[in-house]
């Protein structure tokens, strides 16, 4: 089994803001992973806010030798090894879980959602992130996130409120909204979030900075929407301290380590009677269909990462009816772009 990677940087179709930065790509490394001529994909992405790098995850992969592997081996025991390589990397660890997936279903005529147990008429709607931007171009965002029936905003900054209600009167789709740690205080958050439940608002996402504890546990139990750990939540080991700060979790890829950690959030969460979402960060349909094979096993999905960029490698996942379409090909389903 031969590993190779190639770093490449995503161009966003938007500048894109959230309470912390701007940016206009994001870059990106893709991997290949060949046996018996059949080609595994993956890919870890790498927002400039979290701590690994384009350098970092191929320092990482230099150091990791699949030639001792076949693909009659249990997709566990390779895990196991790359575990065990280093701590943390958890992007670049996604990667190679991703395409060891991908390449484990392609050897059985798999489908990935059928490997891991997904049912694919389940799926949730996905909602499609508007990020921050100036009122004409928002207009515009609206009208190229029309396929999807919900929508999702990045709030946190100065003028949250202007921002709600100028989006409400252009649409009525349910929303999603994502504080990213923007509000400093919960009796802020307590007041944003009551002025903003009868405004069709599903949940919020990272009201206050993760580490205010307690303060989170006070805003938890007046809230009237649920509340979503993101930033706060990174791998399974986590969810147990979060149960009475949270409502539930929002998994991603990039920050846990792959579809077999991420299956662990999901089971953890279930059982802690925790709400669960699956989102992603800047990534190609790669990333984004690997996510979308748990999915159905979710509550909440917002992986709308191909549909922020313009140079996808691979064709964009379809969306019908504002659901990602899973697709009865074997692996993640990656088609590339000719
Ligand atoms: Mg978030």
């Amino acid at each position: 089994m031969v590993l190779t990677f190639r770093s490449f940087s995503l161009r966003l179709i938007h500048p894109f803001s959230i309470s912390v930065n701007t940016r206009t790509e994001t870059p990106v490394v893709f991997i290949e992973i060949i046996s018996e001529r059949l080609i595994g994909y993956g890919e870890a992405s790498l927002p400039p806010y979290l701590s690994e790098s384009q350098n970092s995850v191929i320092e990482f992969l230099t150091k990791v030798n699949l030639s001792k592997f076949t693909l009659d081996d249990p997709i566990s025991q390779v895990l196991d090894y790359i575990e065990q390589i280093s701590p943390e990397n958890y992007a670049a660890k996604s990667a190679i879980d991703m395409a060891v997936h991908d390449l484990w279903g392609k050897k059985r005529g798999k489908a990935l959602y059928e490997l891991v147990g997904s049912n694919p008429q389940s799926m949730p709607l996905t909602s499609c992130t508007l990020g921050m931007a100036t009122e004409a171009l928002m207009d515009q965002k609206i009208k190229e996130a029309d396929k999807f029936k919900i929508l999702k905003i990045k709030l946190g900054g100065e003028k949250d409120r202007e921002m709600v209600e100028w989006i409400r009167r252009r649409s009525d789709k349910p929303l999603y909204i994502d504080a990213n740690q923007g509000w400093k205080s919960p009796g802020q958050a307590l007041d944003m979030i009551e002025w903003l439940s009868n405004k069709n608002v599903v949940f919020i996402e990272q009201p206050l900075p993760k580490g205010m504890i307690e303060e989170q546990a006070w805003l938890l139990s007046r809230s009237p929407l649920p509340l979503i750990a993101d930033e706060a939540c990174q791998t399974s080991q986590d969810i147990a301290g979060l149960v009475g700060l949270y409502s539930g979790i929002n998994i991603k890829l990039m920050k846990c380590g792959g579809i077999r950690e991420a299956g662990k959030m999901i089971a953890e969460g279930r059982s802690r009677d925790m709400k669960i979402m699956i989102g992603c960060m800047n990534e190609s349909s790669c990333a984004v269909l690997a996510a979308a094979a748990l999915a159905p096993k979710c509550d909440y999905v917002d992986l709308d990462g191909p549909f922020l960029i313009e140079n996808n490698p691979f064709q964009d996942p379809i969306i019908q009816d504002g659901k990602i379409v899973l697709k009865d090909i074997p692996g993640i389903g990656l088609v590339q772009k000719h």
